[in-house]
């Protein structure tokens, strides 16, 4: 048998493809498993495994994007970016871990007409994704999984006065916000442990199948309706005896559906592709979770009160001299949809990216109401202690309880951008059926944030190593029961 052939084929070992590898390694000896990344390996890697440098980690672990001018922004385009490394996102995000509310779950196996979606039926996987730092909770927390995030327990010097001014709104305190109710003043969980990123490459065991780096798969092979394996960025052919799985995150599975034949006839017929399945929805109902930052000048920026480098802020913002502190709202239940589609036939050009941000008269009414609780907080006495006042950018006038909808408008149009959680361009239900499986064609599935068919309100890595753990237990009950 030719080297080259496997049982699987992963492509993409981001955060969901390094969970799929794993889970189907450990659970399938007998199976050859292999994962292709196209960025390097980042275990091991000084630069991703600590803090300090999570915002400065350097552009080569980055597919770095910008979107198409956005209708809703006032033209403009909004910097975008996924990583680009074994682990993926999990390699290069900030850490922050939230699963979401239950609403959402639940939302999806509506939406899709299968309970497996639903919030209780993905419970056991949330859990066996985390090793969770708060004890006590065992009805929605994992303590032996292999992600252990910790408590934002970090000694901010505005830690009290900041909670105080939330719960002056009349917000409730929220002991456990990742149980599957996220209301309320929480502290964030993250992940990171004892000063170290803890993530999908670095700590789910890859030991057992076989992974490679810097291999981008350019298609996958389809043969009478059949995934045979992938073809690499530089010809070469690999042979999936029985499935290829497609994890190249929302911005590039739909890509490489759509360059294998797998998408919208006209789409692929404009850059002569032949059509294997004619499939509108690929790269359709693209969302993301857009925010405003709103910049507060401190009362005492002497007392060492906020970050005062530059290089730790990649957001537009006043200068980082440790004289403001950011308040941001971001709409986490997004209504907009946008929608991924081809630059070219080259794998490695990026593709069109709109996620009409804005698009919705919800999504707009969100950042209002946000806005205005922002405003009411930062004037209540606790607030009053923190800041001297808002230090806006450009025309804008400071933000506060009077600003009226119209200006807050105008200010999230020009000042909106990513919070990078892109998601929902293979969507389940539409493209993938509620096993992950692509319609239309046989052995081929896709397994990563771009199956979300309906916008989860979390930052998404704690939503998405669930999701991943389930899709993994469906591929290994499917191989057991073959
Ligand atoms: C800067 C940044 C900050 C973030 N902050 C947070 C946060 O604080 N908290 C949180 O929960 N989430 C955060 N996220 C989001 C989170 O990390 C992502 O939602 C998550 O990683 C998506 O997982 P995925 O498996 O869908 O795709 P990814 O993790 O993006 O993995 C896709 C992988 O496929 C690879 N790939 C793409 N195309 C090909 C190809 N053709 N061939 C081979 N390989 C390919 C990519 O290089 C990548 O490694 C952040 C993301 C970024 C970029």
């Amino acid at each position: 048998m030719s080297s080259t052939t496997y049982d699987y084929i992963i492509a993409g070992g981001g955060l969901s493809g390094c969970v799929l590898a794993s889970r189907l390694a450990q659970a399938l000896p007998s199976h050859k498993i292999l994962l292709l990344e196209t960025g390097p390996d980042s275990r091991n890697n000084d630069a991703i495994a600590s803090p300090g440098n999570a915002w400065m980690i350097t552009p080569d672990y980055y597919h770095n994007y910008e979107t198409l001018p956005q209708k809703h922004l006032e033209g403009r385009r909004v910097a975008l970016k996924t990583g680009r490394a074994l682990g993926g996102g999990s390699a290069v995000n900030y850490g922050g871990w939230t699963r979401g509310d239950r609403s959402g779950y639940d939302e999806w196996a509506d939406v899709v007409g299968d309970e497996r979606w639903g919030y209780e039926a993905l419970l056991p996987y949330f859990k066996r994704a985390e090793t969770y730092p708060l004890p006590g909770l065992e009805a929605q927390h994992g303590y032996d999984g292999p992600i252990k995030p910790s408590r934002g327990d970090r000694g901010y010097l505005l830690k009290e006065d900041v909670r105080e001014a939330m719960l002056s709104t009349g917000v409730e305190v929220n002991e456990d916000a990742n149980g599957g109710d996220i209301r309320g003043v929480a502290r964030l969980v993250e992940s990171w442990n004892r000063r170290r990123r803890t993530f999908a490459a670095g700590d789910y065991d890859l030991s057992k199948g076989e992974v490679l780096t810097g291999r981008t798969v350019a298609r996958v092979v389809l043969e009478g309706g059949v995934a045979r394996g992938v073809v690499l960025g530089d010809g070469k052919r690999l042979e999936a005896r029985t499935e290829v799985i497609i994890s190249c995150g929302a911005l590039r599975t739909p890509q490489v559906l759509m360059l294998s034949g797998i998408g919208p006839r006209s789409q692929l017929e404009k850059f002569g592709i032949e059509v294997i399945v004619d499939s509108p929805q690929v790269g359709e109902n693209l969302h993301d979770h857009g925010m405003v930052s709103f910049w507060y000048k401190l009362r005492h920026p002497e007392q060492g009160l906020a970050i005062g480098s530059e290089k730790f802020i990649p957001f537009e913002a006043p200068p980082m001299d440790g004289s403001h502190i950011t308040v941001s709202v971001i709409g986490i239940h997004a209504t907009s949809r946008g929608s991924v589609s081809l630059a070219s036939t080259d794998p490695d050009e990026l593709p069109l990216i709109d996620p009409a941000y804005l698009a919705t008269e919800h999504d707009r009414a969100v950042i209002r109401t946000g806005a205005k609780i922002v405003a009411q907080m930062m004037e209540s006495p606790a607030g009053q202690r923190i800041s001297v006042g808002e230090t806006p950018p450009g025309p804008f006038a400071p933000l506060t309880s009077k600003t009226s909808a119209r200006e807050i408008d105008e200010r999230a149009r020009a000042c909106m951008a990513t919070t990078y959680h892109l998601a929902g361009s293979v969507a389940m239900g539409q493209v993938v059926d509620a096993e992950c499986r692509v319609k239309g064609v046989k052995g081929l599935r896709v397994v990563d944030a771009s199956i979300m068919p309906v916008s989860i309100g979390a930052h998404l890595q704690g939503s998405l190593y669930g999701i991943a753990e389930r899709a993994a237990q469906m591929i290994i009950d499917a191989a057991e029961n073959a």
